[in-house]
């Protein structure tokens, strides 16, 4: 089986001189959120070990840059921004982090609005569709 590609968020070190992290908001495998260290210079990608923490045996993934269009940037900068700012391993940095990948995989809002309602996760699906509304409305109010 070859291994599915999977689109990962980039997380800056939280101090200089350390390793980068990339983000997956949702392992294909076992659908839960997972992290992998990407290098002091955040460019070290490729194939990686899933990890699941259900044990199961796959061939482990190849991590993708996910990449926003620009008239999502704001929208993504802001939910990177909390994504980072949030706990790791928190629902409002799996619901923020799941938030920069479906910016990075839609075109429109309602494209994104579209993607969000097919995620499997009921806790994370809401907590994105609602900080999704809170981003965009911060934007109007500005
Ligand atoms: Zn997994």
């Amino acid at each position: 089986m070859t291994p599915p590609t999977v689109l990962a968020v980039l997380s800056p070190p939280p101090r200089r001189q350390t390793a980068w992290t990339w983000l997956i908001p949702e392992c294909p495998y076992c659908h839960k959120s997972h992290t992998h260290g990407a290098g002091v210079d955040g460019t070290v990608d490729g194939h990686r070990v899933s990890h699941c923490a259900d044990g199961n045996d796959n061939p482990g993934y190849v991590i993708r840059k996910a990449s926003t269009p620009p008239g999502h940037q704001e929208v993504a900068q802001r939910a990177r921004q909390i994504a980072d700012e949030a706990v790791t391993g928190s629902l409002d940095r799996k619901a923020a982090g799941c938030l920069v990948v479906l910016l990075a995989s839609t075109r429109t809002l309602t494209g994104a609005r579209k993607l969000l309602a097919e995620i499997p996760l009921a806790d994370v699906r809401q907590a994105a569709a609602d900080l999704l509304d809170q981003i965009t409305h911060e934007g109007e109010n500005a």
